[in-house]
């Protein structure tokens, strides 16, 4: 496979369009691009039609406008091209009308009553700074799909790419009037980057098959650990295997033909869990290119005989998978505005954007931690593998000695680092991590860049994405606001460090994130532990972060309401399946085989006793089954009601609170007597593949 020439083959890029259109079409279509002017209509006409004809060359017969629904997936809705002809005939057509402007009767979606007070019918609208590309399904099916947002007809966001490409243009906005300050007028853009890294598991098709939990909840809501987990770390980059190797090489041709710069694969942590990364490009092309991963992932998984489980938590006991999202921020000239540079003055802008960072996660820490919440990263968050509920910043020994010595003004002895005068003095050179220094940090600097370790690794990187570049933007405000007002930039610098770091620093923490002595610390520097989505949820409700999303002009506060009740309901819903799943499993599969080996027992011990006398094993074994599957069948009857009373609730988020606190925790209790009964009867009684079955069969 010649990858250079697979690369990009599906995508009407840059090249494609450089070839295609005609010179000044091409020009005005990238000025539209690079300053995001609207395009002229007539200028639409020319860009469609050379799309379309693209496309058709390729096998396409309908376009889409694709876009991402609060649903956290994508959504499309195929149109053929065809137009009728007087002659009875069709042809291919596709308008700039067609192109820039969608109307899909996605009444079905969830706004969160938004369309029900506003508008009934919403919009897409191309976002052509991501490019389109051809989606081949089935044998021959291919779909020319365009990046859109989705808006009701009063401007109102509906999906999760509006708010994204509002807080980009905010945090440029704002990072400009900081480089401004410090005398940069070369650049005329920031823009965010992000590299996610996608972590995944992989179960043989036909154990997926048995299990109705990993069929409609993506996790399995049973099963005792194997004899074997993960303690022998002896996945994690481990040998890849062939069937696996297979798997991979096709994911990566089906991603390289998208566009997408594929990079590293590598085995994770828990049996039969895997990483994919691919190199960062800007954020609304990330979180484009990380949502048809997620869709290819599991295509191509099929393709296999696999199944691609992207859930947060699919197994007890070993890891859970999530989805490192690397953020910095990059200006239209090329320069990384986390990358400390060599010169004293790169020094003090990194430092600038450094102290930026640690204002805007100290303040908003909530925020972070509530746009990496969902049903899933519950079983991850704070149960001591990946990160903790808590959000501190890793920030490295060294860059927090530095920030230290200048924020104190004083000569700092610690590991050789000595005050540094802004503007004069260059930083000694920090190491590079090398991302095993700290695994614990939720919200680890990396050398160059941040990486956000919570998300989770089957929700869109929109949500944490809009987060960060909004509680940046307000950061780099203020200090573009005090810099612009100083006497000399240099020495603000250093006030401005000083204070950020008196304000702030309680947010750094370099130690280990997985311990106890950290939740005390962290509690007494009074920073948040937030352990539930339900909890974090509430967040979308404060004044605090309506004034911050208003103010940058990123979420209004019907557009954050409506997010608040559709992700209670999305919780509500997601706890709902799995209760029924497991009240279904329970019922039909393991009591029914409970009662077999029951059954057989007994009928053992009264043939047995007419000859030999008591039976102690048997009986002890009979009592034991019999205690379990008393307390299991009181369990169920538990949930049931459990379950009743929840849905009795009007209220979203306490209908929502009863569901973790009553629903899920009965479900727990449920899930220990199954597994308790699984370890003793005999495996080829039990109705389920085994977590040995799951786990290790690749
Ligand atoms: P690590 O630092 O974890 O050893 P890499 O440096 O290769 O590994 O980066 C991991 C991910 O971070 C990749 O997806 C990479 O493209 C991304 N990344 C690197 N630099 C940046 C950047 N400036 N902005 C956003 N993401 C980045
Ligand atoms: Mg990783």
């Amino acid at each position: 496979m010649d990858v250079t020439q697979i690369f990009g083959t599906n995508v009407f890029n840059d090249e494609v369009m450089r070839k295609r259109l005609p010179k000044d079409t091409y020009k005005l279509l990238k000025e539209t691009i690079d300053k995001e002017t609207p395009l002229p209509p007539e200028v639409a006409d020319v860009v469609a039609s050379a799309m379309k004809d693209w496309a058709i060359e390729r096998g396409a017969t309908h376009y889409t406008h694709w876009f991402q629904p609060l649903t956290g997936r994508t959504a499309e809705k195929h149109d053929s091209f065809i137009s009728p002809t007087a002659q009875g005939g069709v042809i291919m057509e596709f308008s700039g009308k067609q192109l820039i402007k969608g109307e899909p009767d996605a009444s079905s979606l969830p706004s969160g009553g938004l369309r029900a007070t506003f508008e009934a019918r919403g919009y897409t609208a191309w976002d052509c700074t991501s490019p389109a590309f051809l989606k081949e399904d089935g044998v021959g099916g291919v779909t020319l799909c365009i990046p859109t947002a989705f808006c009701s007809y009063t401007g109102i966001a509906l999906d999760k790419k509006t708010p994204l490409l509002r807080s980009m243009a905010a945090v440029s906005r704002q990072a400009l009037r900081v480089l401004r300050a410090l005398g940069n007028t070369t650049a005329h853009k920031v823009t965010s980057t992000v590299g996610a890294e996608q972590e995944y598991f992989l179960v043989d098709k036909k154990f997926f098959a048995q299990r109705l939990d990993l069929i409609v909840a993506g996790r399995t809501l049973f099963g005792a650990p194997a004899p074997k987990g993960q303690e022998m770390e002896d996945h994690y980059f481990g040998q890849i295997k062939d069937r696996i190797a297979e798997f991979m090489k096709d994911l990566d041709k089906e991603l390289w033909k998208l566009g997408i710069a594929s990079k590293t694969k590598h085995n994770e942590v828990a049996p039969s869990q895997f990483e994919m990364a691919p190199l960062f490009t800007s954020t609304n092309i990330a979180a484009d290119q990380n949502q048809l991963v997620m869709e290819t992932l599991q295509k191509v998984a099929l393709r296999h005989n696999l199944v691609c489980l992207l859930h947060e938590k699919p197994y007890a006991g070993v890891n859970g998978s999530g989805k490192h999202t690397n953020w910095s921020l990059c200006t239209d000239d090329g320069m990384n505005l986390l990358d400390p540079g060599t010169t004293p003055h790169e020094n003090a802008q990194f430092l600038l954007f450094i102290c930026t960072l640690i204002k805007a996660v100290d303040r908003h820490a909530y925020l972070l931690r509530r746009s990496a919440a969902n049903s899933g990263n519950d079983h991850r968050l704070g149960a001591n593998e990946a990160p903790p509920a808590i959000i501190s910043i890793f920030m490295g020994q060294e860059l927090t000695d530095i920030l230290e010595a200048i924020a104190k003004g004083e000569k700092a002895t610690s590991r050789g680092s000595s005050s540094i005068e802004i503007g004069v003095d260059t930083l000694p050179p920090l190491p590079k991590d090398n991302s095993d220094r700290n695994r614990t940090s939720p919200f680890a600097f990396t050398g160059n860049k941040f990486e956000f370790r919570m998300v989770a690794s089957s929700a869109s990187i929109s949500g944490p994405c809009v987060v960060l570049n909004t509680i940046v933007a307000e950061a780099l405000d203020e200090i573009a606001t005090r810099l612009e007002k100083a006497k000399d930039v240099n020495k603000e610098t250093t006030l401005i460090i000083r204070d950020t770091m008196k304000e702030h620093g309680r947010i750094i923490f370099n130690g280990n994130n997985y311990s106890e002595e950290w939740v005390k610390e962290a509690g007494k520097r009074g920073l948040p532990n937030i352990r539930s989505t339900v909890e974090a949820l509430k967040t979308f409700t404060d004044k605090k972060a309506l004034d911050l999303f208003k103010k940058y002009k990123v979420l209004s506060k019907e557009e954050l309401h409506s997010r608040y009740e559709i992700y209670l309901e999305q919780y509500t819903k997601q706890i709902n399946i799995e209760a029924k799943a497991a009240l279904d499993m329970v019922n039909s599969l393991y009591i029914p085989s409970v009662l077999h080996f029951v059954k057989e027992l007994a009928e053992t011990i009264e043939k047995l006793e007419a000859v030999k006398g008591p039976t102690v094993v048997q009986r002890d074994l009979l009592a034991r089954i019999s205690t379990l599957l008393e307390a299991a069948y009181r369990n169920v009857e538990k949930l049931d009601t459990e379950l009743a009373k929840a849905h009795e609730i009007d209220d979203s988020y306490r209908r929502a609170a009863a569901c973790r606190d009553n629903v899920f925790a009965t479900m727990n209790d449920l899930r220990k007597n199954i597994d308790a009964l699984e370890k003793i009867v005999p495996r080829k009684l039990w109705p389920v593949p085994t977590y040995a079955d799951l786990l290790f069969n690749l």
